[in-house]
């Protein structure tokens, strides 16, 4: 009896375990080399010519185009780490391989799926705990904040900054929308713009938006601006273009010219009368009266798209206008100061201290698109990451000292459980273990005996990671070199590798409709 179409492909038991480990096991191996600071860029080149060049291990698996279904649980792992914290998205994703392989070794000596996913939802349960213990006793100020920022950008490029640099540009973001209450994230935007060095990145105290002045002898920079958003078309109406004149005289003709001319007049008039100093409308601006009111020094702006008014409406407090007869102070916002300014080809107006929100903009220049890329992703983990760490005030030592913790912690309590669910929970162990042999490999050492060696300095010293400095890789407390990551990327891989792990092992039966 056939129940499935013939076009349909099935593969059981162990044959379906294994391709699809094998897949997942795959996917996870190549990100492995980019972890870490000596770890490597990937350059990924669509079927359109389109480059990318980068070391992170979200947009890796995002662009590679990953077709089997197994695979595509450990590219949605990394996808889960960087919309939860943010970051630790090649952690979360090599060590979900690296569980699936371990996964293989223990079916292939008869342990049952079943017991495989009970030993590894225990030993996750344990290293959750182990990383609650490895959560430092300090104070998650700014210096702190700008460690973690600073950790996340590892191995990035980050152009001729030193990571240093853009972590105090990130955490003075970060702290200006930060209250008691929390952090409002998403009063912080990452602007891009290619053709300076990047050691020109800054960060500006409000928003940053492509629009350049209708007229060139308005003024570039005005202080203390009210600002108008006018939903008007400053042009003579199409209607009365379009109309037909029966001009049969000159003086006709001077009428309709006059009429028109008084039209515009009056448009910025009653705009200049007003008092506003700066005018973004959504529709044209004709010449003249752009002229005019160049002449009475009122910047205006035409034809702003309507995510850029959302942004100038939610920073400066200004409501939009939709006719001119009703110009009403009220609805006018405010801003300390916009000015514009040319970068290469493109005009960039800077609209900064405005009143509504504390909104901040973290500009960043490169000399290439792909600098400029990278950087706007490292700015972006580093975002999240100190976003992470002031939320929960809690942060673990990086270099692989907090898997070398986990490891050891799962190791020992495996001991005391029954059966073989013991070698699941072992082979769990082995699985986190990934982390600071890979930081090891990439570096150059041995990865065996660099686990030996830091295993020994855990043992006699507590903290110990693979430290890697400009110059040399030591084995040393990552804390004294200000080397943390916050607990929940920790966290947050742990649980997710495991989950996909768990979830692609217990899978017998792969059924595909063609
Ligand atoms: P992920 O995508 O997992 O964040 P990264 O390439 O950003 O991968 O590497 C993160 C790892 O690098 C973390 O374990 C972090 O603690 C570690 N790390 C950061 N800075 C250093 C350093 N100077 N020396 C050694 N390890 C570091
Ligand atoms: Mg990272």
């Amino acid at each position: 009896m056939f129940i499935l179409s013939e076009d349909s492909q099935r593969t059981e038991g162990r044959d379906a375990q294994s391709s699809n480990i094998m897949a997942g096991k795959a996917v996870a191996e190549s990100v492995r080399t980019t972890l870490g600071p000596r770890g490597m860029d990937k350059m990924l080149v669509d079927s359109g010519g389109e480059v990318v060049i980068t070391n992170d291990g979200a947009t890796i698996l995002e662009e590679m185009d990953i077709e089997h279904p197994a695979a595509q649980m450990i590219v949605e792992v990394a996808e889960t780490q960087e919309a939860e914290v943010g970051d630790g998205t090649t952690t979360a994703a090599v060590i979900a391989g690296n569980l699936l392989g371990e996964a293989e070794d223990l079916l292939d000596q008869d342990v049952h799926a079943t017991t495989i996913v009970e030993g590894y939802h225990e030993a996750a349960r344990i290293a959750l705990e182990a990383i609650d213990d490895q959560v430092l006793d300090v104070e998650v100020d700014h210096d702190l904040l700008a460690e973690v920022a600073e950790s996340s950008m590892t191995g990035k490029g980050t152009g001729g900054l030193t990571p240093a640099e853009l972590a105090e540009t990130v955490v003075t973001a970060i702290d200006h929308v930060s209250d008691d209450d929390g952090v409002r994230r998403d009063d912080v935007s990452v602007y891009t713009q290619v053709g300076a060095s990047s050691s020109a990145t800054d960060l500006v105290e409000g928003i940053v938006v492509d629009e350049e002045p209708v007229h060139e002898t308005m003024p570039s920079s005005v202080e203390d601006a009210d600002i108008a958003i006018l939903d008007v078309a400053l042009e003579v109406r199409t209607g009365e273009v379009d109309a037909e004149y029966a001009i049969d005289s000159i003086d006709q003709l001077n009428a309709a010219l006059d009429a028109e001319e008084s039209e515009l007049r009056g448009y910025a008039e009653a705009i200049a009368d007003s008092g506003v100093d700066v005018v973004f409308t959504t529709d044209d601006v004709d010449d003249r009266v752009a002229s005019y009111l160049a002449g009475e020094d009122v910047l205006v702006y035409e034809d702003i798209g309507s995510s850029d008014v959302k942004s100038i409406a939610s920073a400066t407090g200004a409501r939009r206008i939709g006719t001119l007869d009703d110009l009403d102070a009220e609805d006018f916002g405010h801003a300390e100061r916009i000015r514009t300014e040319r970068f290469g080809d493109d005009d960039l107006t800077f609209i900064e201290g405005g009143q509504a929100a504390e909104a901040v903009t973290v500009f960043v220049r490169g000399g290439t698109e792909h600098v400029v890329d990278e950087l706007e992703r490292a700015v972006g983990d580093a975002l999240d990451v100190v976003e992470t760490a002031r939320e929960s005030g809690e942060v673990v030592p990086g270099a692989g000292a907090s898997e070398i913790a986990i490891a050891d912690r799962v190791r020992s309590e495996a001991a005391g459980i029954e059966g073989r669910k013991q070698l699941a929970v072992n082979a769990f162990a082995d699985a986190i273990d990934v982390i600071p042999r890979t930081l090891a490999s990439n570096t150059g050492r041995d990865p065996i005996d660099s686990l030996v060696d830091l295993r020994a300095a855990h043992e006699s010293e507590g903290r110990a990671g693979l430290i890697t400095d400009r110059e040399e890789v030591t084995i040393d407390d990552p804390v004294e070199y200000g080397i943390v990551d916050p607990a929940d990327v920790k966290r947050e891989a742990v649980e997710s590798a495991a989950e996909a792990a768990t979830m692609i092992a217990r899978i017998d039966d792969v059924i595909a409709a063609e």
